[in-house]
């Protein structure tokens, strides 16, 4: 049984992470996807917000399970017996700071986490999730980048009715 981790902020989900979700779902035989509780972070919406908007954004995905982890993602993928974790990269800049992460872990742990990267489709090259909070914070449109509901709990967050 191959499984793997996707771990990320998720802080929403987008149409970018949901891309490679899919994509990895139909390399490996379990997919987690596990949102980081980055305490650096101030993010927009809690952990279990995380969770949930994630849960319900891949219930079509049978081999998809949502998970949350705090501290390094070489301890949580050891305590899960996990030896691949997914990432994506949507251009050179994501390369370098990917290389350095995957690198570290790889060596932190031993040589028992292996990163694999996904390449972005292209339509979602430009996605980000911080840049889909910027544009729905003014009320921009969204709805070419996450999921309607996703998009209506943004709005929320910012007080905008649409
Ligand atoms: P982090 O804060 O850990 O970078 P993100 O939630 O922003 O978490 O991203 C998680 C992973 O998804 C990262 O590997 C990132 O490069 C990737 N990713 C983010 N947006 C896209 C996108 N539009 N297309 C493909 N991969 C993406």
């Amino acid at each position: 049984m191959k499984r793997a981790v996707y771990p990320g902020s998720f802080d929403p989900v987008t149409f970018g992470h949901l891309d490679v979700i899919r994509r990895a779902a139909d390399i490996f035989d379990v997919l987690i996807v596990s949102v980081l509780n980055n305490k650096e972070k101030s993010p927009l919406f809690s952990v279990e917000e995380r969770v949930k908007i994630l849960e319900e954004a891949t219930k079509d995905i049978p081999n998809v399970q949502i998970d949350s982890f705090s501290g390094l993602l070489i301890d949580y993928a050891r305590e899960k017996n996990l030896h691949v974790a997914v990432r994506g990269l949507r251009a050179i800049t994501d390369f370098e700071y990917e290389l350095q992460i995957a690198q570290t872990n790889r060596k932190l742990s031993n040589g028992n986490l292996d990163t694999m990267f996904l390449t972005t489709s292209l339509e979602y090259a430009y996605l980000s999730s911080s840049s889909v909070k910027e544009i729905a914070s003014f009320g921009g449109d969204v709805s070419q980048c996450v999921p309607d509901f996703v998009a209506k709990k943004i709005y929320q967050k910012y007080g905008i009715i649409k």
